[in-house]
């Protein structure tokens, strides 16, 4: 189904960071220069790439991405900032260790073995470098849907809906609709303390029937 090559990830994945930093289209001798390769093979390259529909390629303009290519893009850089994160709080590596073990390993990556570091490392926004990791899933096979009240203590969790009943609750504390939380104590009474990101805890009361309902990536 996702039939890339190392060089085309590569390739999509430069046009990504690049336009990371500017926004706008990237020039071929830009790109040529990033991935340290001759202009003409990058214009070969960028053919290929626009025959598989993959990238816009505007004559004397550049190169932008188009939703596949995007999507590949994002689902490498996510790879590779995973491996880097994994490589340092799981394997012991230093920071400085870890870019050319993440570039041969981004690529030898199934979409599954990716979403699940992820969620065995509870989702983490950034990799050791300080860089964004994509939230994006790019496999949802091991998703389970669950109410708050089965949450399991420390676990953090991604909000798919919540009922009527706590989305005014939560106005009326003046939280929008929070799209993580971490499950901190179940009281007796069967209501909830949580925790946002940003490390808010609030007591969510136990109304009767009515709740969140939770994202649960198993693992
Ligand atoms: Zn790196």
């Amino acid at each position: 189904m996702y039939e890339f090559s190392k060089t085309e990830q590569d390739y999509l994945k430069a046009i990504y960071q690049i336009q990371e930093k500017t926004n706008g289209l990237v020039g071929i001798t830009e790109l040529a220069n990033y991935l340290k390769v001759a202009a003409p093979s990058a214009t070969e390259m960028i053919k290929r790439l626009a025959k598989k529909g993959l990238v816009d390629h505007k004559k004397y303009y550049g190169v932008s991405l188009k939703t596949d290519g995007y999507q590949e893009a994002r689902f490498i850089v996510k790879s590779h900032r995973i491996w880097e994160t994994f490589l340092v709080e799981q394997a012991g590596y230093q920071i400085d260790e870890v870019h050319e073990e993440a570039e041969n390993l981004e690529h030898a990556s199934s979409r599954k073995l990716v979403e699940r570091l992820y969620a065995l490392m509870d989702f983490p926004k950034a990799d050791p470098h300080g860089s964004e990791i994509p939230a994006d899933r790019f496999w949802e096979s091991s998703v389970i849907e669950i109410n708050l009240s089965q949450g399991e203590i420390g676990h953090r969790y991604e909000v798919i809906t919540i009922s009527d009943e706590i989305g005014e609750f939560l106005m009326d504390l003046t939280l929008g609709q929070p799209k993580f939380i971490t499950v901190i104590k179940i009281l007796p009474d069967g209501s909830v303390i949580v925790k946002l990101d940003d490390e808010t805890r609030f007591l969510i009361p136990n109304f009767q029937k009515t709740d969140w309902e939770l994202k649960y990536y198993s693992h």
